[in-house]
C-alpha cells in the first residue's frame, strides 16, 4: 500500500460501477451505521401508527371514510372514488394510457368494471372541470350564475 495507490482511491468518488476496484479489506467505506427497526411491541405499535393511521381518511362529502390502499368500499360512491383516484395521481395516469392504447375494454379487464365505469366519470369530471376553469377566464360575472345553478342540481357534482 503506497501513496499513489491511496491517491487514485481518493479520485474516484462516486464512479465506483465504471471503474472496477479491488476491494480493500477493513475499510467501512459504504457500510452506514443503520439502528435495527425496534420490533419489541411497543415498536411495532408505534411503527404502525406512523404507517398506516393515513390509510383511513374521512371523507366530508360523503361522510365514508377513503382507504388510501384499496378501492373504495362505497363501490358507487362517487365522492369515495374521486377522492381515491386524486389520491393515486400514478394509477389514473397509467389507466389512462391504457384506455387510449387499448380502449375500455382492457381497463374493465385490467381492474373490473366498476372500475371503468366510476374511472370514466372521475375523467369526465376532471375535464369538465378543466373546461370551467377555461371558461372562467373567458367570461367572467355572467358565468357564475350558471355554475351556481349547476351546484344547486348536485346530484352529478362529485368535487369536494
Ligand atoms: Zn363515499
Amino acid at each position: 500500500m503506497d501513496i499513489k495507490e491511496e491517491a487514485v482511491s481518493r479520485c474516484d468518488e462516486g464512479d465506483v460501477s465504471i471503474i472496477p476496484t479491488e476491494p480493500t479489506p477493513g475499510e467501512p467505506a459504504a457500510e452506514v451505521r443503520q439502528e435495527p427497526p425496534d420490533l419489541s411491541p411497543a415498536g411495532l405499535r408505534k411503527l404502525r401508527g406512523q404507517y398506516f393511521t393515513v390509510r383511513h381518511i374521512p371523507l366530508e362529502a360523503c361522510g365514508h371514510k377513503m382507504d388510501v390502499i384499496n378501492e373504495p368500499r362505497h363501490r358507487n360512491c362517487e365522492n369515495c372514488w374521486w377522492q381515491f383516484l386524486n389520491f393515486h395521481p400514478q394509477l389514473v395516469s397509467t389507466v389512462d394510457e391504457a384506455w387510449r392504447e387499448h380502449g375500455k375494454e382492457f381497463v374493465i379487464r385490467l381492474r373490473g368494471r366498476q372500475f371503468a365505469k366510476m374511472y370514466g366519470r372521475f375523467m369526465a369530471t376532471v375535464i369538465a372541470l378543466k373546461e370551467q376553469e377555461k371558461n372562467a377566464l373567458q367570461i367572467s360575472e355572467s358565468a357564475s350564475q350558471e355554475i351556481r345553478q349547476t351546484e344547486s342540481d348536485g346530484t352529478n357534482s362529485i368535487q369536494g
